[in-house]
């Protein structure tokens, strides 16, 4: 299986001769017997079996089987939230005396995680200017453990070379850990270019419809076997029914994403020439500064852009308000179109001289595409920028 839809109809899921059931069961189980007691001490040391649902659980590896083939890795972990599968991944390759070094423009819970919380208890941490690579080289230590970045940065479309960042910091013996959520496994797999750690937040691209809370790091065998350990014991293990959502979720994976990524350009493209919109930031465009990396790393551009609206905050909270079609929330990567204006949404975590130097100024809006036709979406936000 090498195409993203056949992996992501039929990975890890085959037909159930016991049944003909072409789908796998939700194991609704928090603990499982044992008829032979000889086992009991087999399947705690690691030989293949289901103990506890916080350690393991059938319907759930389905899912980390078939998200470690989409994202070209060995095995993956589950986890009931992007932020526990962040923070046990970060904790789980942490040694005493680690320095962990990231990019400025992370998610907000990664950033508080990586810039407050881990410093507060002994960690050293930098976190650098995203779009200049010379900064990560000169902000490598001895002592670096882990890399951590996102590509495409959240809110503001900014790349970051994850070949050269993974080959800088393995020749550090450093780790490099890759938020993919905002690209999705259809148009982005980190693991080929030399991450060893790749997150998600599943509540996004993988699960596609805005219903749940989800995470998952996909790594090699050993990697996802010590991230798994830590997740026993840190306890933000996901439950069987999400799980088994996700995998329904999957199966649609590539035709949404790949329909987001089309209907992202033409939305980018409209904005681009419009009066009331003074910058469009989407890799997509050949106006953005990073497009020829972005095709060197991507296989499509992705869902996600960010405007801003000529004017004041008040005329980006009109264009927000005007439409119909799309819906103010936060959140991303559903099949309905989402806007929000990140300086006082998504991005709070950040001081306001922060918002302004990661380029989050008050008219940003930032768009999750969805699966509506292409024509009702640009009549949208047409409509609504004449409100403005
Ligand atoms: N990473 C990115 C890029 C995100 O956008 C988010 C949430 O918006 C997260 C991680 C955190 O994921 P979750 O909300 O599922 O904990």
């Amino acid at each position: 299986m090498t195409g993203d839809s056949t992996r992501s109809v039929h990975e890890a899921e085959p037909f159930d001769e016991a049944t003909g059931s072409i789908t796998v069961p939700i194991y609704e189980a928090s603990t499982f017997g044992f008829s032979k007691a000889e086992r009991v001490p087999k399947v705690v040391g690691g030989e293949p079996g289901y103990v506890y649902s916080r350690w393991d659980n059938p319907t759930v590896v389905t899912l980390e089987k078939k998200l470690a083939a989409m994202e070209h890795g060995e095995d993956g972990a589950g986890f009931s939230s992007g932020m526990a599968a962040i923070s046990t991944s970060i904790f789980s390759f942490l040694k005493k005396g680690s320095h962990v070094l990231g990019i400025k423009d992370l998610y907000g819970g990664t950033y508080a995680l990586i810039h407050d919380i881990l410093p507060e208890i002994g960690f050293e941490t930098d976190l650098v200017e995203t779009t200049d690579f010379g900064a990560l080289e000169r902000g490598i230590r001895k002592s670096t453990g882990i890399v951590y970045l996102e590509s495409p940065t959240n809110p503001t479309l900014k790349l970051v070379d994850i070949q050269r960042a993974a080959k800088l910091a393995h020749s550090n013996g450093a780790m490099l850990m890759v938020d993919n959520t905002f690209a999705s496994p259809i148009n982005q797999n980190p693991m080929d270019l030399g991450a060893d750690v790749v997150l998600h937040s599943v509540t996004k691209y993988i699960n596609g419809h805005a219903d749940l809370i989800a995470g998952a790091a996909v790594a090699s065998k050993d990697a996802s076997h010590k991230i798994k350990m830590m997740r026993r014991d840190f306890g933000g293990t996901l439950d069987p029914l999400p799980a088994w959502l996700i995998l329904r979720g999957m199966k649609t994976m590539a035709l949404r994403v790949r329909q987001q990524n089309a209907t992202a350009m033409v939305l980018a493209e409209f904005l681009s020439t419009h009066r009331k919109v003074s910058a469009v930031h989407y890799p997509g465009l050949k106006a953005h500064p990073q497009h020829q990396l972005a095709k060197k790393q991507m296989r499509g551009f992705g869902g996600m852009l960010s405007f801003e609206v000529k004017g004041t905050t008040r005329d980006a909270m009109k264009f927000t308000e005007s439409l119909k079609v799309a819906t103010l929330a936060a959140s991303l990567g559903g099949v309905e179109t989402l806007v929000s204006q990140p300086y006082n949404m998504t991005h709070t975590q950040l001081s306001a001289k922060e918002r302004e130097a990661t380029g989050i100024p008050e008219t940003l809006v930032r768009v999750s595409v969805g699966i509506e036709d292409q024509e009702d979406l640009v009549d949208d936000f047409r409509r609504a920028l004449a409100a403005v």
